[in-house]
């Protein structure tokens, strides 16, 4: 099956849903690929207290689904299925998705980056018993237990904190002794009972893979060297995202980790693709910001698809 479409969006997170509802509002149509983690960061989250609008907080789900909504009101159209390969060497570029073909006049990528892992040996292994990057989808399986959280960034404080609802005792792990959490978020924990902190330390694997649930970690300071065995029942990692740009390796511009180089916000190098979002954003990674340059996005492509009109 091959159709071509005015606008493709590859993301609905918030990036996606914004140029979703600009290019559908501009009665373009917008085709949106949801990919793998539909609702992108936001859907992993629980009260988010710093986009305008909302001056008691909204839960972070809730607000996706209402910009999805607001999108379909005015003609943007969602598909479940992920973009396997693009070919941006010709207009219209031509988006294998699934098991479809799809052709786009625009392309707008806002696929966003998902949760970075740690690499330890037996990491993987034990994803979904006891090792997790989610504290709101996983949370709730530790009721009564120790939990460990690795990272020193907003991630790590917003799961550590979200996570003593169900835990005994929360230890955050972070590799140095100085956080790049904003204040407001690392004072919280700091003043939590429930919350502890373990500084200058690293995670160097996680145990039991042979029991298939996690009993304790292997950690060492970096400062002195020293290597002890941790017993926990769960390691959540808040260690930051990977942009989601690997399919388009080779045809735009990348820096060292992979986010999509975009100039003048939202332009990549081939004219008729534009980059928002989290993709390209390795600076503010903001709900907010994302949505604003989703909304530049749809208006270039809006243009383009004026410019170029037969
Ligand atoms: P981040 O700010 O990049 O922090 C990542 C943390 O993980 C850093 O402390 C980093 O350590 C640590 N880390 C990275 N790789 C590691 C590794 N391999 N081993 C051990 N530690 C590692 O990422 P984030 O916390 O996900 O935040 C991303 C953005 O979202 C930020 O702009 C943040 O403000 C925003 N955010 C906001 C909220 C909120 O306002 N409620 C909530 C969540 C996120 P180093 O510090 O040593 O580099």
């Amino acid at each position: 099956m091959s159709e071509t479409r005015n606008v493709v969006i590859i993301g609905s997170g918030c990036s996606g849903h914004t140029a979703a509802l600009y290019t559908a509002r501009a009665n373009l149509k917008p085709l949106v690929i949801e990919g793998h983690e539909p609702g992108g960061q936001l859907s992993l989250t629980t009260m988010v207290e710093n986009f305008p609008g909302f001056p008691e907080g909204i839960m972070g789900p809730q607000l996706v689904e209402n910009m999805r909504k607001q999108a379909e009101r005015f003609g943007a159209e969602y598909r479940m299925a992920h973009l396997t390969s693009a070919d941006l060497s010709q207009r219209p570029f031509v988006l294998h998705i699934g098991h479809n073909v799809v052709h786009a006049q625009t392309l707008i990528i806002a696929s966003g980056a998902s949760a970075r892992w740690l690499g330890l040996p037996h990491e993987q292994q034990l994803i979904g018993h006891g090792v997790s990057s989610c504290a709101t989808c996983d949370g709730f399986f530790f009721t009564g237990k120790e939990i460990v959280v690795v990272g020193g960034g907003d991630s790590a404080m917003e799961e550590a904190l979200f996570l003593t609802r169900f835990a005994t005792k929360v230890t955050i792990i972070h590799r140095r002794d100085t956080f790049r959490a904003s204040k407001i978020m690392l004072e919280r924990a700091q003043k939590n009972d429930k919350i502890q902190f373990l500084t200058d330390t690293i995670v160097e694997d996680v145990h039991d893979a042979g029991k298939q649930e996690v009993t304790s970690l292997k950690l060492r300071n970096v400062k002195t060297g020293e290597v002890s065995d941790f017993p926990t029942s769960a390691l959540f990692l808040g260690i930051g995202h990977v942009p989601n740009a690997k399919m388009f390796e080779g045809q735009l511009d990348m820096d060292a980790d992979g986010y999509l180089k975009t100039h003048n916000y939202v332009f990549t190098r081939v004219h008729g693709v534009y980059a928002c979002g989290d993709v390209q954003d390795r600076r503010y990674r903001q709900a907010i910001t994302a949505a604003g340059t989703g909304c530049m996005a749809a208006i270039e492509a809006e243009k383009f698809l004026e410019a170029h009109a037969k």
